[in-house]
């Protein structure tokens, strides 16, 4: 199948790079992703959800917020390793 300029359409596996990966990551997870309140869980068939710790004892933040979160007036970065 031709591409959009007429030639071959061809796929190159191009190896990610860490930066790239974390890249990614912040794209789909926005602000939980160094969020103090954030925990990262991942489901035995490998899905990945943030819980927002803050949805315990305020009920205006949900327990697994909708990706990305772009504002959040909860966000307080992580500090420290
Ligand atoms: S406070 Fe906001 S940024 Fe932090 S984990 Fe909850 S939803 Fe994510």
């Amino acid at each position: 199948m031709p591409g959009k300029r007429g030639g071959s359409v061809e796929c190159y596996a191009r190896r990610v790079r860490a930066e790239d990966q974390e890249k990614h990551e912040r794209n789909r997870v926005g602000l939980c992703l160094d969020c103090a309140y954030a925990r990262r869980v991942q489901t035995e068939r490998g899905s990945i959800f943030y819980l927002c710790e803050l949805a315990a004892v305020n009920p205006e933040f949900r327990k697994y917020p909708a990706l990305p979160v772009l504002i959040c007036s909860g966000y307080a970065k992580k500090t420290g390793g």
